[in-house]
């Protein structure tokens, strides 16, 4: 097998430019090669080296080295110069890359072989001393963090003495002679920190750099985010060999980062930054504020430092160029890396870039309607669980708001919550239920798991693609970067603006659409469903072939998900309409008789509030098909827990407290998931069904009669095992119905189904449709009783089950297609055997989980049902997975 693939000057080893084989970084890098553009000539090291270099205990395979030696042979060959040349030495960068892109959790070192020798030869050919021994210092500096590991805090510790000496503000300001000192300091902190002198020899520091780039792939922070990203750690990184070209040859020469679009709102305009003689990631590292690269930008942006437009007119023409070829090439937004050596362009990195929710949404109908992508794939395109984030409020702009401070708008949507000053207290707070904003000076790998556990992120320096921003975009988090006038002491847990102070656990509001920053917390409004948003959901709904009801047992609820395209309700709780101050009473009253005669009594009460219920749905559902479970939970969760609350709620029942006492012991289970619950009611006491059938027919007889659009009531049998259970209950709902018909002089259509959610339904479907019409997969429960997994209880162990590779996602999530699936497929077979016209949904909370509505997709249901704001996830996944 063959480990090393060579790009640039005219060759292109890896054809079509495979990412599983190269990674992103390799594959693109060959890409841009292959299709003429100036790409520093170079070589990726293969993705299966990286496991084989795990699997052979961290040491390489064989043949590499010979291959290793072909790649350097290119690049010397192209650019002409030796790599070790005392008198013209290459240099490289050693760049990892893994499939997906991973920004900022692996290791990239710059400059690669300099040494005390070749750093005299790159000074005389550049003729530049001060650019020489800057890049000396510069790849002491990051080879010492990144391959020998050494305590990066050391090096920063003596530049910043050094500037503080000799009285310098910024690092340009050093002159050759300060570099030349510096890097003698540094040599003598890498003898002290590792107790040998600098690797001098340039192939010792390759393969050094070479081994960190693949031990990095096991790094904590790379696996953490690997973790939260769904990515398998057996993929590995490549590794990127390549020349280096310099942005730091003083004022002709520049470092920058682009996206064809803008990434927070779309729009169709070049959006990028620069800086004019510096290196590799002194853009996104905040050392010194980037400039603009547009002259819009700058103009909007009110800034004074020339963009790159005015500064640098000819070459921004030709990056400009290289973004319309990129845009074309790859059909999508791209995300590039660039640098300027002495007025040449050269192209570093492109890939798709990275977007907002809201980015995605505008750039994908976008480039459908100019005909560079059509209009499946701009379905395809946006991840509809990004939705969430679109659908969710904004903040009221007619509320007060108080100001503190205003930084960048690094990412849309606004979140209030409590400041905290570290990531390890925002995961805690978070934990414990808290919403936090995670306030920091600058973020870093290290604070992922704050960032996650934050409702926003906040910093104070940093700029539109700073770690916080690409991070906080990434994940969907609102977040203001760059607050340039905050000043934070974590320490002391405390942020100031010049006289105004906020304390840790104060509560404050971001705003990351407009950068603003409040003290307190800024009332929100719901969202412009209209536009972009609309014109995709059209395009889902022409492609979709699942129908997508809402979960939703309320008339808001009903009309939050009707305004979100919901074609039916798929599950309607009836346990929710019992729990109102006003009715629990009556319930009680209801659980505590001790006849019949007086549960009906009790019942006779709840009937008119319940029709209510129904009158209100059937309403706000205007003919749509809702489907109605009957009550299901253990009769005890409606009775008092608190010892102090018996005394009250026996006087509101007319009871005394011994006999409420006692009924609650004798309600009293050991098992409630499995106890006198769903169905089971329904048998022992079939007046509660009758009195809720009841309800549900008088109400549609009302509704249709009133406006003409009668609802199709389904009602639905909870925990069914058995055929003759829902017989029996189905014997119940048509009785009730009968009577209600010939009292209001009209029928209704209706259906009586059952909810499949246990094992036993599921295998005894064939006959169980003999008596019902529909299946409704309760997936909740299905999944806890599959797979024996309490949900309430899982947390103690789902996470290390997910972590070791049990399951691969937590199966309350996405539904466990090898298991529960099959038990699903398997009902669905059964049911369509006997009854071919069965009605087939889901109801769970899978119903929401794109990855569950394919698998719903694969198997022929008729519907899914999700909770309202996740109607239109549940629209685009339904599309998606038709596609
Ligand atoms: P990351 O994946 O973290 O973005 P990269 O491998 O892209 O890491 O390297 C980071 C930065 O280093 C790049 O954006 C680029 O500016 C700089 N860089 C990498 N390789 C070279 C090179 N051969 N010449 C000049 N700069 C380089
Ligand atoms: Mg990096
Ligand atoms: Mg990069």
């Amino acid at each position: 097998t063959r480990y090393v693939y060579r790009f640039g000057g005219g060759v292109s080893d890896g054809g079509q430019g495979d990412k599983n084989l190269l990674g992103g970084k390799g594959a693109n890098l060959d890409g841009m090669a292959g299709i003429g553009l100036p790409v520093p000539p170079g070589f990726t090291i293969s993705t299966p080296v990286c496991a084989l270099y795990y699997e052979q205990g961290e040491s390489f395979p064989d043949s590499l080295k010979a291959e290793v030696a072909t790649g350097i042979a290119h690049i010397e060959s192209v650019t002409d110069k030796k790599f070790g040349d005392a008198a013209d030495p290459l240099l490289v960068s050693v760049r990892s890359g893994a499939r997906v892109s991973m920004p900022g959790m692996m290791d990239t070192v710059l400059n690669l072989g300099l040494n005390d020798d070749t750093v005299v030869g790159l000074a005389t050919v550049s003729g530049d001393e001060r650019f020489a021994w800057d890049s000396y210092r510069r790849f002491i500096q990051m080879y010492s963090d990144v391959v020998l590991e050494l305590d990066h805090g050391r090096f920063e510790e003596a530049l910043e003495i050094a500037k503080e000496d000799k009285g310098y503000n910024l690092d340009t300001e050093l002159t050759a002679a300060d570099w030349h000192a510096l890097v003698a300091e540094y040599k003598a902190i890498v003898v002290e920190l590792w107790g040998k002198p600098f690797p001098q020899d340039v192939h010792d520091q390759l393969w050094g750099a070479v081994g960190a780039v693949f031990g990095s792939w096991q790094s904590e922070r790379a696996k953490v985010y690997r973790r939260l990203n769904d990515i398998p750690g057996d993929w590995g990184t490549a590794v990127n060999v390549q020349a280096m070209v310099f942005g730091n040859m003083g004022d002709t020469s520049a470092t920058g980062v682009a996206f064809t679009r803008d990434p927070a709102t779309g729009e169709n305009a070049y959006y990028g930054e620069f800086l004019i003689n510096a290196q590799g990631e002194d853009v996104v590292a905040g050392i010194r504020t980037p400039q603009y690269l547009t002259l819009a930008a700058r103009e909007r942006a009110g800034a004074k430092p020339a963009s790159m437009e005015e500064a640098m007119p000819e070459v921004y023409g030709q990056l400009a160029d290289v973004f319309d070829l990129l845009e074309r090439h790859y059909r999508d937004m791209q995300d590039i890396e660039f640098t300027v050596e002495r007025g040449k362009l050269w192209m570093l990195q492109t890939r798709s870039g990275k977007r907002t929710a809201k980015a995605a949404l505008k750039i994908a109908v976008d480039m459908a309607s100019e005909g560079l992508i059509t209009q499946e794939e701009a379905i395809a395109r946006v991840d509809p669980s990004a939705l969430d984030q679109l659908l969710h409020p904004t903040l009221d702009p007619n509320a007060p708001r108080d100001v503190l401070t205003k930084g960048l708008p690094a990412s849309p949507g606004a979140a209030s919550g409590y400041a905290v000053f570290d990531s390890d207290t925002a995961e805690k707070r978070a934990n414990n239920g808290d919403s936090v904003i995670l306030v920091r000076v600058e973020t870093s790998p290290e604070d992922i798991h704050g960032m996650h556990a934050a409702r926003g992120i906040l910093t104070a320096r940093g700029g539109m693609t700073s770690h916080a921003a690409v991070v906080a975009r990434g994940m969907g988090r609102p977040c203001v970067s760059g607050a340039g006038t905050l000043s934070i002491n974590a320490k002391e847990g405390v942020m100031r603006v010049g006289q105004r102070e906020v304390k840790e656990g104060d509560l404050i509001t971001i705003d990351g659409s407009t950068g603003e920053v409040m003290i307190g917390e800024v009332p929100t409004i719901q969202p412009e469903l209209a536009g972009d948003f609309g014109t995709l959901m059209v395009w889902a709904d022409k492609v979709r072939r699942l129908k997508v009801r809402t979960n939703a047992e309320t008339p808001l609820d009903c009309r939050t998900a009707r305004e979100f395209g919901a074609e039916g309700i798929g599950l309607c709780r009836t346990e929710h309409m019992f729990f109102d101050a006003a009715r629990i009473t009556a319930v009680r009253q209801m659980i505590l008789a001790d006849s019949e005669a007086g549960r009906r009594a009790a019942l006779d009460k709840l009937l008119p509030e319940q029709r209510k219920d129904f009158t209100e749905i059937f309403e706000v559902m205007a003919g749509l098909p809702c489907t109605i479970r009957l009550l299901d939970p253990p009769l005890h969760e409606f009775l008092p827990h608190e010892e102090a609350e018996f005394e009250e709620v026996a006087k509101a029942a007319d009871l005394d407290v011994e006999t409420l006492r006692r009924r609650a012991a004798e309600l009293h289970e050991f098992n409630p998931m499995l106890g006198h619950r769903g169905c089971r009611l329904g048998v022992t006491y079939p007046e509660i069904y009758e009195m809720q059938a009841r309800a549900i027919f008088e109400a549609a007889c009302d509704v249709a009669e009133k406006s003409g659009a009668a609802p199709v009531p389904e009602v639905m049998i909870p925990l069914v095992a058995t055929k003759r259970e829902l017989e029996l209950m189905k014997a119940v709902v048509d009785k009730a119905a009968q009577a209600v018909f010939a009292e209001k002089g009209r029928t209704i259509e209706y259906l009586v189904g059952t909810m499949i959610e246990l094992p036993r339904a599921a295998l005894r479907a064939g006959e169980i449709a003999e008596a019902g019409a529909f299946f409704s997969f309760g997936t909740n429960d299905l999944t806890q009783t599959t797979l024996g997994v309490s949900r309430d209880d899982a947390g103690r162990f789902l996470t290390t089950y997910v972590e070791k590779g049990i399951y691969a996602r937590d199966p309350f999530v996405s539904i466990d297609v090898e298991g529960v699936g099959e038990l699903i497929q398997i009902a669905a077979e059964r049911g369509r055997a006997t009854r071919p016209d069965i009605k087939l949904g889901i109801c769970g909370e899978h119903g929401g989980d794109p990855a569950s509505i394919a698998f719903c997709e694969s198997i022929g249901l008729d519907y899914v049902s999700a909770s309202p704001y996740r109607v239109p996830i549940a629209r685009l996944a339904a599309a998606q997975a038709a596609l």
